[in-house]
């Protein structure tokens, strides 16, 4: 049989360990290219028995030799806290990334995703956002190392399909929370859910006015792959990928407190800056492109989310 070779970068991560999972299911093979800096290991231990499942660990930002039919570049941090870390690193895994994987790309002759972020948006004074929105983003801020890189990624995107007919596919992902993120990854679902588990406080920053759009893994990965294989060269997006149901924080941590049926009290933290007062995705493009929209609502994902967490924190203190 002849299967497709795909590569997948940052595969070790939260939404690429669930890629290769479903590529595998589907039959293809896959490469999977992390520096591990916020992956693991254990994200992609059930992988590794299936042959078709190989492990490069590798840094985007230097160049890659490998020869495969399809590209999808995921590797980047996305949590702030993790982004903000080291925010030259987080610029450079983007652009020069973005470089390697399109110079990549054009060598082979390889289609190419490019896992984009509705922080290309910014603190967005359209809403919901639709694709046709510049943004309002700082150039200067603390975010802007992961924001201005993932758009300067779309710009080199756009300008290799422009200059050398690369097909490209580029997905601009609403927040995604489910199974498998990092308890440590910083971002509000895994938060709050440990919180709750573990009967701490659920630390709200600002006044948890601010609103999200909460999309659960599997809907996303789908959207991915459909945008990927079921659409035709021409369209190359953007494209939103993002479940349109919108919340307040608040009322994201009511949910995790009554879900859990946990004691855990709300406590209010200062509101990290720039952080975007709303954000809500118009997606109705993908819904015309590729018939494609989100199946899981928010307190089903959580409770599957609740589930793992649950399994994973009696794991380690087993331990
Ligand atoms: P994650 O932090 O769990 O995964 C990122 C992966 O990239 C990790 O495995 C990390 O080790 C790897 N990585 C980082 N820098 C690298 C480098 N220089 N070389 C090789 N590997 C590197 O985050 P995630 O939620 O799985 O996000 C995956 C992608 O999707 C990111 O590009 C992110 O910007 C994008 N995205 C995610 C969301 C979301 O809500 N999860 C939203 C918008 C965009
Ligand atoms: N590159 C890579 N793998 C390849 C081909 C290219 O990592 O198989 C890198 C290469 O190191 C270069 C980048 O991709 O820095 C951009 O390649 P391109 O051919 O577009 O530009 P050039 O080599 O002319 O700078
Ligand atoms: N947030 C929060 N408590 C936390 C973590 C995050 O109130 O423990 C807020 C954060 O300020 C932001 C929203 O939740 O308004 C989403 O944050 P996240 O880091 O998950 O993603 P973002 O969309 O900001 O990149």
């Amino acid at each position: 049989m002849n299967r497709k070779r795909v590569l997948v970068t940052g595969g070790s991560g939260f939404l690429g360990s669930h890629l290769c999972e479903q590529l595998l299911s589907k039959g293809r093979e896959v490469i999977c290219v992390d520096n591990f800096f916020t992956g693991r290991k254990e994200s992609i231990l059930h992988l590794m028995d299936n042959p078709y499942f190989e492990i490069l660990r590798h840094d985007v930002t230097f160049p890659l030799y490998v020869e495969v039919d399809e590209i999808y570049n995921l590797a980047c941090p996305a949590s702030p806290i993790h982004y903000q870390h080291d925010p030259v690193q987080t610029t450079k895994t983007s652009v020069h990334g973005a470089i390697n994987m399109l110079g990549l790309a054009k060598r082979i002759k390889a289609k190419i995703f490019q896992a984009s972020t509705s922080e290309v948006y910014g603190d967005p004074e359209v809403h919901p956002q639709t694709e046709s929105y510049w943004g309002n983003v700082n150039p200067i801020g603390l975010r802007s190392c992961y924001d201005e890189g993932k758009r300067c990624a779309e710009t080199l995107f756009f300008d290799y399909n422009r200059q050398h007919n690369l097909r490209i596919k580029v997905g601009r992902i609403f927040n995604t929370y489910g199974p498998r993120m990092a308890m440590d990854d910083g971002r509000v679902v895994s938060n709050f859910v440990v919180q709750a588990l573990r009967g701490e406080d659920i630390t709200v920053y600002g006044k948890g006015e601010q609103t999200r759009s909460f999309c659960y893994v599997d809907d996303l990965v789908t959207g991915i792959i459909r945008f990927m294989e079921d659409t035709p060269d021409e369209f190359t997006g953007p494209m939103n990928l993002g479940n349109p149901g919108e919340f307040t924080i608040l009322e994201l941590a009511e949910n995790v407190i009554d879900l859990v049926g946990s004691k855990s009290k709300i406590v209010f933290k200062d509101l990290p800056s720039d952080d975007p007062m709303q954000r809500k995705p118009d997606i109705s493009l993908a819904k015309k492109a590729m018939g494609w929209e989100p199946t899981v609502p928010l307190r089903q994902g959580l409770e599957k989310t609740i589930e793992y967490f649950d399994g994973y924190l009696k794991s380690i203190e087993d331990e």
